[in-house]
C-alpha cells in the first residue's frame, strides 16, 4: 500500500462537529449516520475503531462502549486494567501490520468536546524526521492522511486478522 499524503483538515469545521455534535463514540456506537468507523475489535465492555482523520498510518482508538469521561478515575481498578489490556493488544496488531519505529499511545479529550474516553493507538514509521516525531506527528494541524474507504477497509480487514 502506497504510504499517503497528508492533507489539511478543516479545522473549524471538526471543531464545530466536535464540540456541537454527538458524542462521537456513542454516535458510532448507536449507528448515527455521518459517524461511520471502521470496526477492528470489539468486545462485551470496548471498541477499537480506525480513527477517521489518521495522522499516521493505521491509527486506531481503542474506547469504552460506556460513556466514561475520566480516563483513569472512571474506571475501577479492574476495569482499568482490562482497557489497557485492550489497548496493549491493539498496539501489538498495528506493530505486526506497520513498520514501526515507534508505537504511541495517549489519551487526550476535553469536556467540551471528544470527552468519551479514547486511546490513541498509532505506530511511528521509521525514516520520520526527528523534528516531525512525537506531538508533531500526532497534531491534526499538521494535516491528515489523505486514506480512501478502500484502503481504510483493508487496514481494517488486516488489523482484524492480526487480531484474530
Ligand atoms: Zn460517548
Amino acid at each position: 500500500m502506497k504510504q499517503p499524503r497528508r492533507r489539511p483538515l478543516d479545522l473549524s469545521a471538526y471543531e464545530e462537529r466536535t464540540r456541537r455534535g454527538p458524542c462521537f463514540v456513542c454516535a458510532f456506537l448507536d449507528g448515527h449516520p455521518g459517524y461511520e468507523h471502521e470496526l477492528i475489535y470489539e468486545d462485551a465492555d470496548h471498541v477499537a475503531f480506525l480513527d477517521r482523520w489518521p495522522t499516521l498510518p493505521g491509527k486506531v482508538l481503542v474506547a469504552p462502549r460506556e460513556h466514561v469521561e475520566h480516563v483513569v478515575s472512571g474506571f475501577s481498578e479492574d476495569g482499568y486494567i482490562r482497557m489497557m489490556g485492550v489497548v496493549r493488544r491493539i498496539a501489538l496488531a498495528v506493530e505486526s501490520v506497520f513498520a514501526t519505529e515507534r508505537i504511541y499511545l495517549l489519551s487526550l479529550g476535553a469536556k467540551e468536546g471528544n470527552s468519551h474516553v479514547h486511546w490513541h493507538v498509532a505506530a511511528l514509521p521509521p525514516g520520520v524526521p526527528y523534528e516531525q516525531q512525537q506531538f508533531h506527528s500526532l497534531m491534526s494541524e499538521n494535516g491528515v492522511l489523505d486514506v480512501p474507504p478502500a484502503d481504510a477497509g483493508r487496514i481494517a480487514a488486516e488489523l482484524r486478522a492480526a487480531l484474530a
